[in-house]
């Protein structure tokens, strides 16, 4: 998601920066290059309007052309404008202390809303100890209410059934009814979906809503919608009052302009992210996160939570006193390429650092992606025990074997032993570097957060 606005915005700012003087030709210039950049992303026509309106109110008002780096300043501003038009701040679930709280979810079919209400269930259930009831409001697919019934057993929630129901108004009445008497804290109610918006879809949505009264209303919406997402939004914020939304698929290769718009479109806050098709794949909103994503500035603070969340500390620890030891051998490697699959593999690494589009280009020149991973995990389990605590034993006739075993070729076992060597050499370097004090403050920091082929 955002390759292309990214890529597009940094060469745009770069243009600009280091420069002593931007002159009022080079901002209108700058600026319409935004804008450019922000329309080919499926932002709405408005809200690209604010954003380049805001900022020129802020360059005048903040008299930034004269200031001592104009260049800083203007980066700045473009930053906070994006960070703006996401939403600020992280926006919580309003869930109550005491009492039912219930959370209506509302989107086309296709969108994700079905696997998002699953991926809240685990979330909330991570998080806290409330018990939670999904409920299916989609009485004209009973495979859609099957797929709910199927994901809450495997998050470990309970469904309602409602037997043979048939309006939606009953649906809501008794699950309502059975969530109070068995003491449950949450529902989550999923409703049913169109390919496009209807007016008896939108009709039937207002009847729950104002049945269930709920306090929150999420909706859902596939970030790989191009303009259209704008008219959908606005929809469905006619027809209930939106409180925030969920944005499914930022794995995808989208635009992102739905990211960019919708906040804008309904005045709520897009409060989580779906970020590929497992249950554990959502991740709440951070409009900062996201924004210095875009702008190329990395987000390296997901990418350490990520790495607290996934990764074992203690296996990390080990490893690390094993690199300061020197004793790093190709299991080690292998363990720490599992690490790295663990954490969203290469691209979801990635795509949180510093300077993206250029990473992701070499990336790509250089045929890195998560199946290298895989194969080199494959390569790695292909030799025996020995050989993977001495690589020396390598020799020929044991590359044939290990490249049969894995399915790969002789060139690939040689470019993983290379690689291996590779990492072997910087962590001597470390080691030695470890005798003055840098290199033992740097892996007290690090020490099982981040996986140390990326430091
Ligand atoms: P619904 O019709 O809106 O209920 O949509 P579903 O929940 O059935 O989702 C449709 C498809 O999108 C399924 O194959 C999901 O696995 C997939 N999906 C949902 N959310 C995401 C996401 O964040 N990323 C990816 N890659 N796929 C998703």
């Amino acid at each position: 998601m955002f390759g292309t606005l990214n890529e597009r915005l940094e060469k745009v700012l770069n243009s600009i920066r280091g420069k002593a003087i931007i002159s009022e030709a080079d901002l209108d210039l700058t600026m319409r290059e935004i804008r450019i950049a922000l329309l080919e992303a499926d932002v709405a026509l408005s809200v690209v309007k604010d954003f380049i309106k805001n900022i020129k109110n802020n360059i005048i008002g903040k008299e930034v052309l004269k200031s001592i780096k104009p260049d800083q300043m203007i980066i700045k501003l473009v930053q906070d404008e994006l960070i703006n038009i996401l939403g600020s701040n992280n926006e919580p679930l309003k869930i109550e202390k005491n009492g039912l709280t219930k959370i209506l979810f509302c989107g086309l079919q296709g969108s994700g809303k079905t696997t998002s209400v699953a991926k809240l269930a685990n979330y909330i259930k991570k998080e806290s100890k409330k018990k939670i009831l999904l409920v299916s409001a989609d009485i004209y697919r009973p495979a859609a209410q099957e797929q709910l019934q199927i994901l809450g057993k495997q998050v470990g929630v309970e469904f309602y059934e409602h037997g043979n129901l048939k309006t939606v108004e009953c649906i809501t009445d008794d699950s309502l009814l059975y969530a109070q008497k068995n003491l449950f804290d949450i529902i989550l109610f999923d409703t049913a979906g169109r390919q496009v918006v209807d007016e008896q879809m939108m009709n039937e949505l207002k009847l729950i809503f104002e049945k269930l009264k709920p306090q929150e209303t999420i909706l859902v919406a596939d970030s790989l919608t191009g303009q259209d997402a704008a008219n959908i939004a606005t929809s469905f914020n006619e027809a209930v009052n939106i409180t925030g939304s969920i944005l499914t698929r930022i794995d995808g290769d989208g635009r992102g302009g739905a990211a960019l718009s919708i906040k804008s479109i309904t005045g709520a806050p897009i409060k989580f992210i779906g970020t590929g098709e497992k249950i554990e794949q959502l991740e709440a909103f951070f409009p900062e996160r996201i924004a210095n994503r875009i702008l190329g500035m990395g987000d390296i603070v997901s990418l350490v939570e990520k790495a607290a969340e996934n990764i074992d500390q203690k296996e990390m620890e080990s490893l690390a006193k094993k690199m300061l030891k020197g004793k790093f051998d190709l299991e080690d490697f292998a363990k720490q390429l599992k690490q790295m699959g663990k954490m969203g593999g290469v691209s979801g690494i990635m795509s949180m650092l510093p300077g993206i589009s250029k990473a992701q280009k070499l990336m790509a020149e250089n045929k890195i992606n998560d199946d290298v991973i895989k194969h080199q995990i494959a390569i790695i389990y292909s030799m025996t025990k020995k050989e993977r605590s001495n690589p020396d034993l390598i020799k020929a006739s044991r590359k044939i074997r290990i490249a049969n075993g894995s399915g790969k070729k002789v060139q690939d076992v040689n470019r993983l032993l290379k690689q291996f060597l590779q990492s072997q050499k910087v962590m001597k370097k470390m080691k030695s570097m470890g005798k003055g004090n840098l290199s033992s403050d740097f892996m007290e920091k690090f020490k099982g957060k981040l996986p140390t082929n990326l430091n």
